[in-house]
Order: C-alpha cells, then structure tokens, then sequence
C-alpha cells in the first residue's frame, strides 16, 4: 500500500444546535456570524443565535455574502468586525462557509494585505464553525476556501489550510433548499466522490468513504430524478456532502473542478452543474477504467451512459460556448497545473479542449 496521511481535524455533530451549546463557549464570547439572506429562509440563524444568546455570546451578523464570494466581499465583512470578535461561524451553503475561513484569516491577521490570502498558506485563523444549510460543497469539514478573484477572473483556492474547529450537520436547515440549489448541490456532492476517488491524492481510507458515499448516493438517485425530497434523502444528501468533504479533504478534487470554475465564473452556472456537465467526458477520458467502473456501479449505473442520461435529467440548465471561449477556458483551466496534478495521468492542453467540447456539445 501507498503510503498516505489522514487528517481531519474538524470535530462533526449530528444533531440540533442545542444539544451541543457548551462547544460554543470555547472560543471565547464574541462571534461573527458570515451568511447570506437564505439563512433567514431556515431556522438556522434563530437557532445559532438562540444558542449564542443562551451563553451569553455576543454576536455580529453579517449576511451579504453572494455565490462564488468575492475577496471584495470578505473585506466587507472584515471592516465590520474587527477587532471585535473571537470566532467566526460560516452558516450557509458553501459560499458563507468558505467566506468565513477567509475573513478569519483577515480577523487574526489584521495587517495583512488582504491578497496575501491568495498568496501565503501558513497564516492562522480564528477558530471557525462551520453550519452547512446546502448538501454540495462539505466546505464544513475541507481546509478549502474558494475565492473568487476578479483580478485574475477565476475562483482561486486560498493555499491556507482551513478546516473548520467545528461543524454541525442538521438537515432540517437543508429542507427549504429550492430545487435547483438541491440538485445541483447533489451534483458537487457527486463530483467530490468520484473525483476524490480517481484522484492522484486517493488513499486506502479516502476510499472507503468515496465508496460508502457513492453507495448512499445511488440510493437518493431515483428521488432526485423524480424532484422528491423528504427528509431522509435530505439528511443523505447531507450526509453524503460531509462524506464528498471528507474525500477531497484528503484526496483534492482535479479536472472537472477546473474546468467548471470557468463555466461559473463567465456563464454564471452554479457550482455543482459545472462540474456536471463535463463530469461524464472526463470520465471517458480517465485512464483506470475499472476505477471508474467501481464507482459507476456502487451508485448503481451500468455505464457512463446511464450515468449521462441521470446527469442530463437533473441538469436543469443548459451551456453554450463559442470557440473563443472555448479557447480561452481551455487556456485557464491549462494553467490551473496545482489542480490538474491531482489526475493520475498526464493532461494536455487538447485534452482539456476535447473534454469541453464534447461536454458543451452533447
Ligand atoms: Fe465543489
């Protein structure tokens, strides 16, 4: 066996808030609270702020993060906090939780020019929280915080390592999720299995949660096709988010993130469908066949096909690029060599413009 390291170091509760109240007297009592409006769409920020009340926290909400955040965005939140607070919990979908790492970073590194976050990886962070109310990113349980960059017009991976000190799942926060944000959620969740899984980073542990996720992935694929969300494939789906998370905390994600964060960022397509769409076409050109045949069949598919065909009916939108764009992604995502390390094989740059094209055109 491959020799490997495993390390999460995130503490993970199941459960309502409450129950755990004391975890969040351990930080110190003045907390920053980094969401966006869809918070107030659930009982995730009464319940957080209940708790923080309860223990006598104070607490500073700021709610303005948007999709894909900007380092605009976590300069805000900065300003408005420093100085004043002792942790910060990231609660929402992966855009707040993500936030939330940056602007911790800024609130113990007050000095800082706020683009060293893009450049240093060994500043310290506050302690953070992380509350998923979205089962896609698993940002919850990942040192991974993606920024979006409007120098270099592209979603960059802070190199800090980021985990979160702490991270509550509860699926009822994840039950007023609109469909699309559901599926395409479940989409990245997806991604994260099988690219940790195909990855260079893979381990004998990593692994086996790809293939315990990719199991309880196929089990929800019948209620994502017919759009039926009860609470038990909510709580999978959570459940299978955290699980992604785990995977590429230790296995890194490779092409299908990097070819996806262009579709993002100039085609305005949510995170989990950019990887979607060219999910398949990577997998076609993905060397360990029987890898991916293992991970088609634990969810359930016979082949790629079958697996195209459920991606296709769950991919509400639809891209299309023109050859200059198709250039000039394909340059991007060349670029991107720390992402496309993580495949196994060699990737050139025609690989990557095959991949597009026969993505964007089927
Ligand atoms: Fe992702």
């Amino acid at each position: 066996m491959k020799s490997f390291m495993h390390f999460i170091p995130t503490k993970l509760f199941v459960g309502e808030l409450s129950q755990y109240s004391n975890e969040f007297t351990s930080f110190g009592n003045r907390a920053l609270i980094v969401t966006s409006n869809s918070s107030l769409k659930n009982d995730s920020l009464n319940d957080l702020t209940s708790v923080l009340k309860e223990k006598n926290i104070e607490y500073i909400v700021f709610s303005e993060v948007e999709e894909n955040p900007s380092l605009e965005t976590v300069e805000k939140a900065f300003e408005l906090a420093k100085g004043k607070v002792d942790f910060v919990v990231g609660l929402g979908g992966g855009s707040p939780m993500d936030a939330s790492k940056a602007i911790s970073i800024l609130l113990n590194n007050p000095t800082i020019n706020s683009r060293d976050l893009f450049e240093v990886n060994s500043l310290k962070p506050l302690p953070i929280i992380a509350i998923p109310t979205t089962s896609g990113t698993g940002s919850e349980v990942t040192q991974f915080s993606v920024i979006t960059d409007n120098v270099r017009k592209t979603k960059i991976t802070l190199p800090t390592p980021l985990f979160p000190d702490i991270a509550f799942l509860n699926a009822k926060y994840t039950q007023s999720m609109p469909e699309l944000t559901t599926l395409s959620t479940a989409v990245d969740a997806l991604s994260h299995l099988i690219e940790g899984y195909l990855s260079t980073g893979a381990t004998f542990i990593s692994d086996i949660l790809a293939e315990g996720g990719l199991i309880k992935f196929g089990e929800c694929v019948e209620s994502l096709k017919r759009r039926e969300f009860s609470y038990d494939v909510r709580e999978s789906l959570l459940l299978i988010s955290c699980i992604g998370g785990m995977v590429i905390s230790q296995a890194k994600t490779s092409i299908p993130h990097t070819l996806g964060y262009s579709l993002t960022y100039f085609k305005n397509i949510p995170h989990g469908y950019s990887n979607g769409i060219v999910l398949c076409e990577y997998l076609k050109f993905h060397e360990d066949i029987q890898k991916v045949n293992k991970a088609l069949n634990l969810m359930g598919f016979q082949n790629i096909d079958e697996l195209k065909t459920f991606l296709d009916d769950v991919t509400i939108l639809e891209v299309k690029l023109t050859d200059e764009e198709l250039k000039s992604f394909t340059k991007i995502a060349f670029e991107n060599k720390a992402k496309l390390k993580n495949h196994p094989y060699e990737v050139k740059e025609e690989d990557i413009l095959k991949i597009y094209k026969e993505s964007i055109s089927n």
